[in-house]
């Protein structure tokens, strides 16, 4: 019994040699204490992050989608400033590097209502009234019980994957690290990524990570998201189908060891 598992075990280390690589200190920026990244994915790592995060969600209203989301044309994006600490230029700064980062998606900063993303920044304690005020107190109570959110996103899409709007709630009053948390993975779900994995020991997207910036794999992921020939609407079939071309062509993945 003893020897079986400890020949289990070591199957196991052998097969994480060739798992993700090429562990790097966290960006200049990140808030003090923010974890390392890797740098280096399989295609199938990539592949799996991408088929869980961007299908699903936490609660879903409305007609089960689907497909995949994500705004087919520039993104006007606003950031209303508020709470007890000045944010809005950091939130900006995130922002463009989002649109510096990932390849055909454009962001245009916005002042109109009607934005297609709409970031709110808030104090800690005006969390569930703003979310009340924006969604009802039916739907509110509902995702509160759910998920206990610390800050969310709300993503309303068409039936054929197209991204209608999304509005974005940050804490600005509880520190850098859950700022800049917040600010990195609720971008994230505006632009599409709408699910968590909390398996997945890579992207900012699993709930028991704290991250606080656009990390290499999280960058592959929505790079893949705007890559022209993946279209919205596409199904998890029709997605695995172009996935390991786009994820070559792109470069995302390192080459398979041998
Ligand atoms: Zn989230």
């Amino acid at each position: 019994m003893t020897r079986a598992l400890a020949t289990l075990v070591l199957i196991l280390i052998g097969a994480n040699a060739f798992a993700a690589s090429g562990k790097q200190a966290a960006p200049s920026g990140s808030f003090s204490g923010a974890p390392p990244e890797f740098t280096r994915f399989s295609s199938a790592e990539i592949e799996r992050g991408f088929l869980a995060l961007a299908f699903g969600t936490d609660l879903l209203i409305g007609a089960q989608p689907r497909g995949v989301r994500r705004f087919d044309h520039p993104v006007r994006l606003r950031v209303v400033s508020g709470g007890s600490v000045s944010r809005a230029v950091e939130m900006q700064r995130v922002v463009a590097e989002y649109g510096e980062k990932i390849p055909n998606l454009r962001v245009i900063a916005a002042d109109s209502a009607d934005a297609d993303i709409v970031i709110r920044l808030i104090d800690e304690k005006d969390f569930a009234s703003s979310l009340t005020a924006a969604f009802g107190a039916a739907v509110t109570k509902r995702f509160v019980a759910k998920t206990d959110p610390q800050c969310m996103t709300s993503v309303k899409s068409r039936a054929d994957g197209e991204i209608v709007q999304s509005v974005s709630f940050v804490i600005v009053d509880k520190g850098d690290a859950v700022f800049l948390d917040c600010a990195y993975h609720e971008l994230l779900h505006a632009f599409g990524l709408s699910n968590h994995d909390q398996r997945n020991p890579w992207t900012t997207l699993n709930q028991r990570r704290m991250v606080g910036y656009l990390s290499v794999y999280d960058r592959a992921l929505l790079t893949l998201l705007y890559d022209p020939r993946l279209k919205p609407g596409m199904t998890a079939t029709q997605v695995k189908g172009v996935l390991p071309r786009l994820i070559h062509d792109l470069q995302l993945a390192a080459p398979t060891p041998r």
